[in-house]
């Protein structure tokens, strides 16, 4: 699986669209995998994968971690929907299906099929096989997503602070990841802001993460933890990196590949 990152800001990230992204501010949570997938659809999405040079118009799939604005907002949707070649599979949590159906048109609704997804369902879309599993974040519908494809296990874990309890009963049971993106949200010291713990992981979460996966064996030694949906202001970015590598994460950016 190859990863795209298009948006790897996170809580307060600026919700303008792509032609007003400036400096180093980072854009709003999506993801794209190999050349039909896409993960969460943060307002800049679209316009920054055009941007970037992806094959936009062979989107088969897109799926949902949860619909707070910097993973969801329509216009990105409607970016993909004007360039599909087919129609596209749209994945979300089941409390926001029917409400994104019902905010598309007709002609909409010609381009994109929403489905409902719940935790712990299992399915085959995109070329990729899927399990759905419950988070631990402030919006309690909100599903985080195991991706396999030839072999490689993806663990996609935004937005959430630690794990729910089901949901680590089902990475424990399953066979060791081979990547997990992980929610880095309060890493610099900013007490206002680290002071919030309120349904993203932090500074000292981080490294109970990344040990108690290794001790259980969720994570291999050489599974790479990717560092994603970042709070700092552009000036925290040097020491985001820092004390994220020196935990032992691989820090994530806008427009960063990664191969799984
Ligand atoms: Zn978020
Ligand atoms: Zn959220």
């Amino acid at each position: 699986m190859k990863l795209l990152f298009l948006g790897t800001g996170g809580s307060e990230v600026k919700l303008v669209p792509e032609c007003e992204v400036t400096g180093e501010y980072r854009r709003a949570t999506s993801m794209l995998i190999d050349e039909n997938v896409v993960v969460d659809l943060g307002i800049q999405s679209f316009d920054f994968a055009t941007k970037l040079g992806a094959k936009t118009d062979g989107i088969t799939d897109i799926f949902l971690s949860h619909t707070h604005r910097d993973h969801y907002m329509k216009q990105a949707l409607l970016g993909y929907l004007s360039v599909a070649k087919c129609k596209i599979d749209l994945w979300c949590p089941e409390v926001s299906a029917q409400a994104i159906a019902q905010s598309l048109s007709e002609e909409e609704l010609e381009k994109v099929t929403v489905h409902p997804v719940k935790p712990l369902d299992r399915w085959e879309a995109g070329g990729l096989s899927i399990l759905a599993l419950p988070a631990n974040h402030t919006d309690p519908n909100t599903v985080h997503y195991v991706f396999e494809k030839d072999g490689k296990r993806l663990y996609y874990g935004l937005d959430g602070m630690w794990f729910a309890p089901l949901e680590w009963r089902w990475l424990f049971r399953g066979a060791p990841l081979d990547a997990a993106i992980i929610d880095a949200t309060f890493v610099c010291e900013n007490p206002r802001r680290f002071g919030k713990l309120d349904g993203h992981n932090n500074i000292i979460t981080l490294p109970a993460i990344r040990d108690f996966m290794r001790a259980t064996g969720v994570a291999r030694p050489d599974t790479v933890l990717l560092a994603s949906h970042v709070a700092p202001q552009p000036d925290e970015a040097e020491e985001w990196f820092r004390r994220l590598e020196e935990m032992g994460y691989l820090p994530t950016y806008d427009g960063f590949v990664f191969e799984v």
